[in-house]
């Protein structure tokens, strides 16, 4: 089964690096922790935190709910440690969610889009993915390939 995260704000940059491997990963923007506990609960979520209460709490220590404590405030040595943790062998499935609001996203036709990204990029890409959500369009471009390099980095080490 795939894995899902719910991301604490005190490592809030992990959540757009793990969308980027193509995990769900939800950002946590509540008050308080019973919230996100409740939701990472309901949705079988994999809490991600550097806070230590939060381990502490007894659905934690009995297994009921998942939670890793990251060690680092490092984004790589953070992504390092929870893909180390939980799914070592993972294949990443780079444009499958969207960066900014976790939806899955959509394949679009090259006709579909062509109002909607620079001429130049219609022209050269041929691949382009939509959120349904945020209607953002995706496609392989240098923002992407740079972010995707980054990536690769971090799980070298
Ligand atoms: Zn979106």
């Amino acid at each position: 089964m795939e894995i899902k995260f719910m991301v604490d704000t005190n490592v809030g940059k992990l959540a757009k690096w793990l969308r980027l491997m193509g995990y769900d990963a939800l950002f946590f923007t509540g008050e308080n922790d019973s919230g996100m506990i409740a939701i990472a609960l309901a949705e079988g979520r994999v809490i991600l935190t550097r806070d230590t209460q939060i381990m502490k709490r007894r659905i934690v220590t009995n297994g009921q709910l998942k939670a890793i404590l990251i060690k680092s405030d490092k984004p790589g040595e953070q992504m390092r440690q929870v893909i180390t943790t939980l799914n070592p062998n993972h294949q990443y499935r780079p444009f499958t969610i969207c960066l900014e609001c976790n939806q899955p996203l959509l394949e679009s036709s090259k006709e579909q889009v062509r109002e909607l990204v620079p001429p130049y990029v219609f022209q050269t890409q041929s691949q382009f993915m939509q959120c349904p959500s945020c209607h953002r369009i995706y496609w392989r471009g240098t923002h992407w390939q740079a972010m995707t390099k980054k990536l690769e980095k971090f799980m070298e080490g």
